[in-house]
């Protein structure tokens, strides 16, 4: 019987052995940490009966994937669950730009410019599951929508500055950027357009859910239907040398590649991945809140999402600060409210507001004053309503997880390359170019985010070299 080892147990590692699980191979998952899951833990971290996401906590690419789609993981317990309102990106004054699931409703809203937003979105809205098929896998690959894919391909290579000059005002214009300062990079760099447009894809083609009972019913479903498939999980394992296996896979940042099997790689895989930079860093901070938070915006009290950060031009200046390695007063902060669609997660009137902002990689300082100012500039009386409050900046992500090296969620910088050639310009860059090594973490293609699709094509290119 083939034997496979998948070295750590997020989305992707979990993916890659379900896959292999279910072809009949013979897999364990190794954990360094005592719990699974990477970036979809979630924890009661500071009330009783409050429930954190300790990482990720909307879950767009999740419901978009097309691998979890396959698996029926509702099965194993994962139910999504939609908020009324997806995004909500504030401005002063009580403006918003506000992004609901309904494309109309959300052009509506955005009064001279609704028709531009509809125009842009409309189509990749109705062939998002084409789309999505083309761009959550390599780059380089044969497509099956070409034409498709190029009008996609070529406007996303545009800076997310340059695609919003086709909006005149700060409502849309802010919306946009703040999908698009998901990529942690300055929005004047070429690609930033492309986190917009994908972003904005999802919302109004599948919505930005929450999975009931914390982002850890993600990790759990994929464990549940690993074990009901004859896979098994050690936890507590932190691999630094090479697992004797057929397959190896790592969920691993390339730099843990590097240090486990870095003398068996060859010369064209080793180099690329020795230069692999590593992105901004986050730095979190999970509160209880009582009452929830007092948005001035109405639609913000009832969004999952709040984009923080004020004008798209303000957005980019924090961002390029951040890019310069300089902390900026006014960061971009993203916030979630998984309670308004997940009530269960909250106790009584106390809920978990989940927030971070993009700091600079490696960041010693404490961001929790400038996160909770610019919350409170959208919500005055938030100060008032924190009950308690659990501070992560990068040491601690990267204690908790090794792949988040100086607080960088994104498996490495998003600039251009690296968020095209994940990790190295190959049309099969899940392979370490050594028979059954791979890797597939979120620095392999389509990237970050849960959706399991780095796992799901290595372990299936693992299966087809066999
Ligand atoms: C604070 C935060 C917020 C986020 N928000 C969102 C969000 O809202 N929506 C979204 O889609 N994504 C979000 N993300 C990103 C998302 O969580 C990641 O992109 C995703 O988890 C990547 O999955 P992965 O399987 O590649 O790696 P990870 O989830 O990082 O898992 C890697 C696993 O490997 C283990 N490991 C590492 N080294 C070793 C070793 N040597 N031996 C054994 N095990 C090892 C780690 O402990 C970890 O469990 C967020 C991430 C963070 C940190």
């Amino acid at each position: 019987m083939t034997s496979a080892v998948v070295v750590g147990s997020g989305p992707n590692g979990l993916s890659a052995a379900v896959v292999l699980a279910r072809a009949g191979v013979d897999v364990t998952v190794l954990e360094a940490e005592e719990e699974i899951g990477g970036g979809t833990r979630s924890a009661e971290l500071n009330v009783p009966g409050v429930l954190h996401d300790i990482c990720s906590a909307t879950h767009p690419t999740g419901v978009a994937s097309p691998f979890f789609a396959s698996l029926g993981l509702e099965r194993h317990g994962l139910e999504w669950l939609w908020p009324e309102v997806d995004a909500v990106h504030p401005l002063d004054g009580g403006r918003a730009g506000v992004l609901f699931r309904d494309l109309d409703r959300t052009a509506e809203g955005l009064g001279v410019d609704g028709d531009s937003w509809r125009r842009l979105y409309a189509p990749l809205a109705e062939h998002s599951d084409e789309l999505i098929g083309e761009i959550f896998g390599p780059i380089i690959h044969v497509p099956r929508h070409p034409v498709l894919l190029a009008k996609f391909g070529l406007r996303s290579l545009l800076p997310a500055a340059v695609i919003a000059r086709r909006w005149s005002t700060d409502e849309a214009r802010a919306l946009f950027a703040g999908m698009a300062a998901h990529a942690i990079h300055p929005l004047q760099r070429p690609t930033t357009g492309g986190l917009g447009l994908m972003f904005g894809m999802t919302s109004h083609a599948y919505g930005w859910p929450v999975a009931k009972g914390g982002s850890q019913a993600i990790a759990a479903a994929l464990a549940a239907d690993l074990v009901e498939h004859g896979g098994r999980i050690e936890t507590g394992h932190r691999v630094t040398e090479m697992p004797q296996a057929d397959i190896v896979i790592f969920d691993t940042s390339p730099q843990t590649v590097l240090r486990v099997a870095g003398d068996r790689l060859p010369r064209r895989v080793r180099r690329p991945l020795s230069k692999w930079r590593v992105g901004p860093g986050i730095f979190k901070v999970d509160f209880a809140v009582e009452g929830g938070v007092p948005w001035t915006n109405e639609w913000a009290r009832k969004a999952g999402t709040v984009h923080v950060g004020g004008t798209l031009e303000e957005v980019n200046a924090a961002e390029n600060e951040v890019h310069r390695g300089r902390m900026p007063g006014r960061p971009f902060v993203l916030v979630c409210q998984q309670y308004l669609s997940d009530p269960g997660r909250s106790a009584g009137d106390v809920h978990p507001v989940w927030s971070y902002a993009h700091v600079p990689t490696g960041y010693t300082g404490d961001a929790t004053e400038a996160i909770t100012a610019q919350i409170e500039r959208f919500a005055p009386g938030f100060r008032e309503r924190i009950v308690a409050q659990t501070v992560s900046g990068p040491a601690q992500l990267e204690a908790h997880n090794a792949n988040y090296i100086g607080g960088d969620i994104a498996g490495g910088s998003n600039d251009p390359w690296q968020l095209i050639m994940r990790p190295r310009m190959s049309p099969n860059p899940y392979s370490l170019g050594v028979k059954g090594l791979y890797i597939c973490s979120a620095s392999t293609p389509p990237g970050g985010g849960v959706h399991g699709m780095g796992g799901f094509h290595a372990a299936t290119r693992a299966l087809a070299a066999l």
